[in-house]
């Protein structure tokens, strides 16, 4: 089983997950640092949930330690029909391991809650590592620390030292295990690339004939190549449960001073980047808009909304707009002419309004409009 490990480098802000660096150079993720735990809060885990207490009511039927000995195979499969056979061939066939993988698999944009880091099924029960709601719940006495509406009058320092009771006592803190890696610069992709140009058909093939396992012995020792390439060092932390890389990210975050805030159109909660205002820049629903631009269109119809120099030219707009696009009584020219003109009086009105917003104002520019 490999192990997760996360590098945080604090200088530009990037959490790297090398777990799978050796595979292939790009299978080590990057992630802008704030962003996985931003996700986890937003994250919706009731579809998880309600197949995590599935298993959990199963096993406890069971009884978790005696689970090899019942017929557990068949309850595990009419229990979880969806699990198709990718999991059961991702377990080697095991099916308390096909319905791991399975799980894990529900909330796979968040890195932290997956598979290797599992090490006991009884992780799924109520409040342990992986009942992921209970620990949402838990992570967002964080989420005060960083929100900048929250308390804003003092720092996110502040807002922890007093939510966790510290004092100046050396004797608190959280322990974190660091990890270093020295290793050559060289990955199983290009080793199998070298075994395929190397070896591929240097062997004639003889058709009934026995294959020759000699050819399949010959290893990454026998490979010239990697001996030769670059050596890194990685550093980087290995987390036995969730709970502790979201802890780490987050005082990650609070020793950046990295704020975020609670997005005002779509209410999930995302990083404050200093030019950003009120909404985050995700799609919104299906608007095919960001939040910003929902936000920004909002604001636009209101102002209009509230100004009755605007309402009223709106309106006229709209009917005139009706007639033209119908064809029937008025003609391009017409529409043309009284859109110039509208605009004129629109503008000499709004000029007026703001000088001295009466009545009078209004009820002069509904008159040009023949306005009701
Ligand atoms: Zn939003």
């Amino acid at each position: 089983m490999s192990e997760n490990l996360f590098t945080y480098d604090l200088t530009n802000r990037i959490i790297t997950d090398n777990s799978f660096r050796d595979y292939a150079p790009e299978n080590a993720i990057k992630y802008s640092l704030g962003q996985i735990f931003v996700n986890f809060i937003n994250y919706d885990f009731s579809f998880y949930d309600s197949e995590r207490k599935k298993l959990d009511k199963l096993l406890k039927q069971i009884d978790y330690i005696y689970y090899r000995n019942s017929n557990l195979d068949e309850s595990l499969r009419s229990v979880f029909p969806c699990v198709q056979d990718k999991y059961y061939e991702l377990s080697h066939g095991d099916s308390m391991g096909a319905i791991v993988e399975y799980l894990l698999d529900i909330p796979h944009i968040i890195p932290y809650c997956n598979s290797t880091m599992f090490t006991d099924y009884k992780q799924f029960a109520e409040h342990q590592a992986l009942d992921f709601v209970f620990l949402q719940n838990e992570i967002k006495k964080y989420v005060f620390c960083l929100d900048m509406d929250c308390q804003p009058e003092i720092t996110s320092l502040q807002k922890y030292v007093s939510t966790e009771d510290l004092s100046f006592s050396m004797h608190d803190g959280i322990l974190q295990k660091e990890k270093t890696i020295i290793r050559h610069k060289y990955s199983w992709e290009e080793h199998v690339n070298y075994e395929i140009e190397t070896y591929a058909n240097t062997v004639p093939f003889i058709p009934n004939s026995e294959p020759d396992s000699s050819v399949l012995t010959l290893g990454i020792e026998n490979n010239p190549n990697w001996r030769n390439t670059e050596i890194e060092i990685i550093h980087g932390y290995v987390f036995e449960t969730p709970k502790e890389a979201l802890q780490c990210e987050f005082l990650k975050m609070l020793e950046l001073g990295i704020k975020i805030r609670k997005c005002t159109v779509c209410g999930k909660y995302f990083i404050v980047t200093g030019h950003n205002g009120n909404c985050c820049d995700n799609l919104y629903k299906d608007t095919g808009l960001t939040c910003q631009q929902v936000f920004a269109d909002r604001n636009y119809k209101n102002k209009r909304k509230q100004n009755p120099i605007l309402k009223e030219y709106d309106k006229a707009y709209k009917r005139m707009y009706a007639r033209y696009s119908n064809k029937k009584n008025l003609a391009s020219d017409e529409y043309t002419k009284w859109k110039n003109e509208a605009a004129r009086e629109r503008d000499k009105a709004l000029e007026a309004y703001t000088k001295n917003p009466s009545e009078a104002v209004i009820n002069n520019f509904k008159q040009f409009l023949h306005n009701k």
